[in-house]
């Protein structure tokens, strides 16, 4: 049995290394990544989405040369435990999803995945067992298409000196960098990142 290029055991070290535990979902985001990848449609370059930025996008990242720091890996925040792979200059692509109606033969998965337990409550041997067993047989899998043009990152142009703190930011973003203006608007961002002198 094999994830992507690794076989099952490779897959969880690199796991164990690269996120630093063997999460459930992270061992069915493999499964649903290589069942993906076995899927992708022909092409040279292709790119991901996650709809969901809880732990798919890692095993997106440990399979694929899709990362979100080469702007291959978009992850959006659907709500939604599905993965889609596409090939970058025709948007053809596949979309991977943990199907609930699949469920019925795998009760420790499912408890996890619809949350049916609490996390503790779940036997997590058994979980485990389930997970490699399974395999991709808990999955459903479609063809899409997407508009890579809409989801390319957009290019940093010239560059600015904030005014405010000082660091570099695109100009195009407005006369002070994206951070400070949050820092200027509290009510339209998640929160401040501010400087100070110290901690204490
Ligand atoms: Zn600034």
């Amino acid at each position: 049995m094999n994830i992507g290029p690794y076989s099952y055991e490779e897959y969880l070290r690199l796991v164990k290394a690269f996120h630093g535990r063997l999460d459930p979902g992270l061992m069915i985001g493999g499964f649903m990544v290589d069942l993906a990848l076995k899927n992708l449609p022909e092409g040279e370059v292709f790119g991901a989405i996650s709809e969901t930025p809880v732990c798919l996008p890692d095993a997106i990242q440990l399979l694929t040369s899709c990362t979100i720091g080469n702007g291959r890996l978009t992850v959006l925040d659907l709500g939604r435990f599905a993965a889609i792979l596409y090939e970058r200059d025709t948007g053809q692509g596949v979309r991977v999803f943990l199907d609930p109606a699949g469920l019925d033969e795998w009760p420790a998965i499912e408890d996890w995945f619809l949350k049916r337990k609490r996390y503790h409550e779940i036997d997590h041997q058994v979980l485990i067992r389930e997970i490699k067993e399974a395999g991709h047989r808990t999955m459903g899998i479609g063809y899409i298409h997407v508009e890579p043009s809409r989801l390319r990152r957009r290019r940093i142009g010239p560059v600015a000196l904030c005014p405010d703190c000082g660091e570099a930011y695109p100009a195009q973003d407005g006369i002070r960098c994206r951070g400070c203006q949050a820092g200027k608007h509290p009510e339209g961002s998640n929160g401040t990142i501010r400087n100070v002198s110290s901690w204490s």
